[in-house]
C-alpha cells in the first residue's frame, strides 16, 4: 500500500495494490470490484483482508455506484452497513464520496482512472474520488473540493500514465483546451497533471497535490490496468478516514 505523505494524525488513507488478495484468473490478487465478473467469495475475503491490513471495520466501509460523473455522496455516516462485505451491490451512485464521521472509510475503485484522496488541512472533513478522463471533464474533482467546503490538500494515486495512454484527436484537443497544452505529450494524455490542474482551479495549491506518480499499465504486478488487459479485470482501491483514535 502506497500512504499519502503530510497526511492529519486524525487521518488514516492509502491506495491500495493488487498484492496479497485470493483471487484469481484476470481478476488475481486483491480485486475489490464485485462488479467486474469475479467470484463474490473472493471479493469479499478481499476486502476482508484489505480491512484488516488498514485496521478499519468492513461493516462502516462506505462506497459508490461509479459512474464517471460529478455525483457526491455524503456519508457522515455509513452509507450502507454492512454492504461492502456483505450483499456487495447496492451502493448509491456517483463518483466522490465525503465524510465528515469519525471512522467511515471511503473506498473508491479504479484501474487506470484516477482515484483521488482529498482532506481538509485541519482534518475535519475528508473524500475520495474515482476521476477518469470523463469525470475530470465533468468536474468531478471541482464538486469534491467545493464539498470539502476549506483549506484541503490533496494526493492523486496510481493511474494511467502519459506512458500509456494514448488518445484520439478529439480527445486530446479537448484536454488542450480545458486543462492547458501541458496535459498532452505526443498523442497522450497526462491525466493525473489535469487532476492537479482542476484542484488548483477548485483552490488547492499545485504545492499541496501530492502526485504519487506509478503508473498502472507499467507494473502488471502492482495494479489492475483496464488499458493493459481489457475486460474482464480487477479493480484497486484507495480508501481514506478519519480516525477516532488517532
Ligand atoms: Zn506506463
Amino acid at each position: 500500500m502506497i500512504v499519502p505523505p503530510g497526511l492529519p494524525p486524525q487521518v488514516g488513507a492509502a491506495f491500495l495494490t493488487r498484492q496479497g488478495g485470493v483471487s484469481v484468473g484476470p481478476w488475481h490478487g486483491l480485486n475489490l470490484s464485485a462488479s467486474t465478473g469475479d467470484d463474490p467469495e473472493a471479493v469479499r475475503a478481499n476486502r476482508t483482508r484489505a480491512c484488516a491490513g488498514l485496521g478499519i471495520d468492513p461493516e462502516r466501509v462506505s462506497m459508490v455506484r461509479q459512474v464517471h460523473g460529478d455525483g457526491v455522496v455524503v456519508a457522515d455516516a455509513p452509507v450502507r452497513p454492512g454492504l461492502f462485505t456483505g450483499d456487495l451491490s447496492g451502493w448509491p451512485e456517483g463518483d466522490a464520496l465525503l465524510s465528515r464521521g469519525l471512522d467511515v472509510p471511503l473506498l473508491v475503485l479504479a484501474a487506470d482512472c484516477v482515484p483521488v484522496l482529498l482532506w481538509r488541512a485541519d482534518g475535519s472533513a475528508v473524500a475520495a474520488v474515482h476521476a477518469g478522463w470523463r469525470g475530470i471533464i465533468g468536474g468531478v474533482l471541482e464538486a469534491a473540493v467545493a464539498a470539502i467546503d476549506g483549506p484541503a490538500r490533496a494526493a492523486v494515486g496510481p493511474a494511467v500514465g502519459v506512458c500509456h495512454y494514448r488518445v484520439d484527436e478529439a480527445l486530446r484537443g479537448r484536454f488542450a483546451r480545458d486543462f492547458g497544452p501541458e496535459t498532452v505529450v505526443g498523442e497522450a494524455l497526462d491525466l493525473a497533471l489535469a487532476v492537479k490542474i482542476c484542484l488548483e482551479r477548485a483552490g488547492i495549491k499545485r504545492s499541496d497535490t501530492h502526485v504519487v506518480g506509478r503508473c498502472t499499465a507499467c507494473e502488471p504486478e502492482g495494479f489492475f490496468s483496464h488499458r493493459r488487459d481489457g475486460a474482464p479485470g480487477g479493480r484497486h482501491g484507495a480508501v481514506i478516514w478519519r480516525r477516532s483514535t488517532p
